[in-house]
């Protein structure tokens, strides 16, 4: 625990949809940079779990950079493929991270569990893990999660990854159709970060 608040940080991420969605949480007075100010490449993720590898991440840009750091490991799972992508969502969209691939993919794999698959509620969620590492040490990790549903086909134009194939629950719109300041309300990311905004 700290006792002082973190004034500046890296945000640990060279994902340009979760960049702006943390930069969105984040206090205003906060100086919050990013890994393109620094041109750092993203470590190797190995972790088992997304705790893990937020850890790996906020670790490694934190030494780095010698600032506080940031991190978020998130993905989605599906309960039908096993909780697939999981840990692995990112690498379903393949080196060029390609989510029109990805979904492809999600959608190829539901089908080959349950033909029928449309007529169903495909139960998933959203996980993230977020973590503050200064160096070494690691100040704090957290996780957040948002149950919904698959959509049967891709739907929206908002936001990043699986944004248009994932329904929230108790709402009719994907994350893609949904304004993207309605998304942060409510998302994965959102739940985890009230857990650690008294850092800021
Ligand atoms: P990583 O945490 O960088 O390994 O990547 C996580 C991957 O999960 C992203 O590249 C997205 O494909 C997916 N993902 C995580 N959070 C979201 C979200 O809020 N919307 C859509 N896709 C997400």
């Amino acid at each position: 625990m700290l006792n002082k608040k973190i004034k500046i940080l890296i945000i640990g991420t060279n994902n340009r949809g979760k960049l702006k969605e943390i930069r969105s949480l984040l206090p205003k007075n906060i100086k919050a940079l990013s890994t393109s100010s620094f041109n750092l490449k993203s470590p190797i993720e190995n972790g088992k779990t997304f705790k893990e590898n937020s850890l790996i991440k906020s670790k490694y840009f934190s030494k780095k950079t010698n600032l506080f750091c940031l991190a978020d490991d998130s993905g989605l799972e599906i309960d039908i493929i096993k909780k697939r992508p999981g840990i692995f969502s990112a690498r379903w969209g393949g080196k060029n991270l390609d989510f029109k691939k990805a979904i492809r993919k999600v959608y190829s794999e539901i089908k080959k569990k349950e033909p029928n698959w449309k007529k169903k509620k495909i139960k998933a969620r959203f996980i993230c893990a977020l973590s503050i590492s200064y160096l070494n040490k690691t100040i704090v990790c957290v996780e957040g999660k948002i149950e919904g549903t698959i959509s049967d086909k891709p739907r929206g134009l908002n936001g990043f990854g699986y944004d248009p194939i994932f329904i929230p629950l108790d709402k009719k719109k994907t994350f893609a159709e949904m304004n993207p300041l309605q998304k942060y309300k409510i998302d994965h990311r959102y739940k985890a970060f009230k857990k650690i905004k008294k850092f800021f």
